[in-house]
């Protein structure tokens, strides 16, 4: 019905869209279907804003097959611009959204289109291996409407590219299909491609038979399109073998068919063809009549085409300006999404860097433990949070003979030694307890929270015994280091750094002179802790 009456069709559609703008949930929205009839109408302005207002009320997840239908159409529309390329990437778009569908029937339509629009543009190798890729998804699942379609197609695309001998083959085929399956909506056309191609070969007879039975067929299907095509092949035949009279009769049964249905194409058509009879029966004041009504109808085209073309014109500005704002704005997003991740990554590494310079300017780059730096910022805080008075610890710990380590098995394994040290002081800390490198072989612990005698006797024990143990060295044997330990203990008050270094560091030498491997501590301190703890 759509395809031989879409005016009524239309009419119907729009009236109904004016009642209900918005689709019954799980429809189709009515812009579909008249976008669909727009595209067959040749509006394709109204198609497209159609189509685009149906792809705004569906969803291609639920209805991929609707949504390639409408992308094909949106194709054809832009085609009617001149934008091949375009065109072509829209059907491809329709294809890849069919997916696995691809290879069924909804597929068979985006590639009869790209097949249409490649023989248009002469690329008429493309064109027949696009039909020939929809004939074996129609063959596979044995669709004879669409193949008798995409026969037809195949018969028009070898009449342009100039093979009447093969377009008459596919659009015999078409016939034998259309017969077989009694398919009486695509027996027209199929008498109409294979007349047309008839006439070409020369075989006049054969497409004035096949002409008058498409005609009976015709009329059954009301179809007037196809209809004046059939009697143009009559009234051609007839021509070509001079048979003028029967000629003239058929055209105008043509040219009635043609300007009851508004067809100017072919209306323009027979007034030529029938100047051209009558001319040949010398007739010449018909014949000069016909070629004036002729003349005027095709100046009536040539305005009319030149408007649409100036519109088309207009249309593939609008199209191209649209189309290159939505890439430039694609484009602009795309730079600044990439040049915001940049940006984040820069500040993440700016900030990781900080962190970094922050972390080195406080810690010993040999061992990670705190550095001198460390030491002061200590005191700074020590001496506002804790109240005066409060007692601190400083815990001073020399390695002994360290320099033996250095000059028998050399700096690196003496470098390993310090760093096992100091791993190995770090795991005895408790919390707000802090480890600084002095330098050398000599590091400090620093805490308020153990300042008592039995805390801080247990501490040095544990670190002259925790050193002593045996240090793996890498590709070498173990190393065995003493180490002599200072403690003291002051109270908080202005001099409590430079009080508690010298107290610590007196205690230290005291136990180095003593015999090493030891802990001492400070005599103003009234604590007591064996002298032996290895
Ligand atoms: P003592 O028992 O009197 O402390 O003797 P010692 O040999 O340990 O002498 P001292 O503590 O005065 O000297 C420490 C030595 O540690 C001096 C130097 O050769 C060495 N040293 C200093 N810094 C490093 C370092 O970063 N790596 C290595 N491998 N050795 C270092
Ligand atoms: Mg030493």
């Amino acid at each position: 019905m759509r395809w031989r009456n879409p005016a009524f069709c239309k009419r119907l559609l729009y009236d109904a869209l004016k009642r209900q703008p918005e689709p019954d949930p799980g429809n189709r929205p009515l812009q579909f279907n008249l976008a669909w009839l727009e595209r067959w109408s040749g509006h394709f302005d109204a198609a497209a804003k159609l189509a685009d207002k149906a792809f705004s009320m569906m969803d291609p997840r639920q209805d991929p097959e609707g949504w390639s239908e409408l992308l094909v159409i949106k194709s054809v529309c832009v085609y009617s611009l001149g934008e091949l390329s375009q065109a072509d990437a829209i059907l491809g778009e329709s294809l890849e959204i069919l997916g696995a569908a691809t290879h069924g029937r909804a597929g068979i339509e985006p590639l009869t289109v790209l097949a249409n629009m490649c023989a248009y543009y002469h690329d008429y190798e493309k064109a027949q291996s696009k039909l020939q890729e929809a004939m074996d998804i129609a063959d596979r699942l044995g669709l004879v409407y669409e193949r008798s379609h995409i026969l037809q197609t195949l018969s028009r695309t070898e009449l342009r590219c100039g093979s009447p001998e093969a377009a008459v083959e596919a659009a015999k085929a078409c016939l034998a299909d259309a017969l077989e399956h009694r398919n009486a909506v695509n027996l027209p056309y199929a008498y109409e491609v294979l007349g047309a191609a008839l006439v070409e070969t020369g075989a006049l007879k054969e497409a004035r038979a096949c002409a008058a039975k498409g005609l009976a067929a015709a009329q059954f299907s009301q179809d007037h399109r196809v209809a004046c095509h059939l009697y143009y092949v009559l009234g051609l035949s007839l021509f070509e073998e001079k048979r003028y009279d029967e000629a003239r009769a058929e055209l105008e049964n043509g040219l009635l068919n043609a300007a009851g249905a508004d067809y100017h194409h072919w209306t323009r058509n027979f007034y030529l063809k029938l100047s051209q009879t009558h001319e040949a029966l010398e007739e010449h004041r018909s014949a000069l009549d016909y070629l004036k009504a002729y003349v005027k109808l095709q100046k009536k085209m040539f305005t009319e085409e030149t408007e649409r073309q100036s519109n088309d014109f207009r249309n593939r500005l609008e199209f191209r300006l649209a189309h290159s704002k939505a890439d430039y704005e694609r484009e602009l997003r795309t730079r600044t999404e990439t040049l915001n991740t940049e940006l984040q990554e820069a500040n993440t590494s700016l900030l990781e860097l900080n962190a970094q310079i922050e972390f080195n300017a406080l810690h010993d780059a040999l061992t990670g433990v705190g550095n001198r730096r460390m030491m002061s910022k200590f005191f700074e805080t020590t001496r506002l949070s804790v109240g005066p008075g409060v007692k601190v610890a400083a815990i001073l710990i020399d390695l002994d003979r360290f320099k033996t380590v250095n000059d028998h098995h050399g700096h690196s394994v003496g470098d390993q030694v310090i760093k096992a040290v100091a791993e190995r002081l770090s795991d005895l800390l408790q919390q707000d307890e802090t480890i600084i490198r002095m330098g050398g072989d000599e590091f400090l612990i620093l805490s308020t929270r153990r300042t008592d005698a039995d805390s801080l006797s247990a501490l040095a024990d544990r670190i002259v015994y925790d050193i002593n143990l045996p240090i793996p060295i890498k590709g070498a044997v173990d190393r065995t280091v003493g180490a002599s330990v200072g403690v003291s203990v002051q109270a908080n008050g202005p001099d409590l750094e430079y009080e508690l270094l010298r107290t610590a560091d007196e205690a230290m030498y005291q136990a180095k002179k003593t015999g090493r491997n030891r802990s001492c501590l400070h005599s103003s301190v009234p604590l007591s802790i064996p002298q032996n703890a290895s």
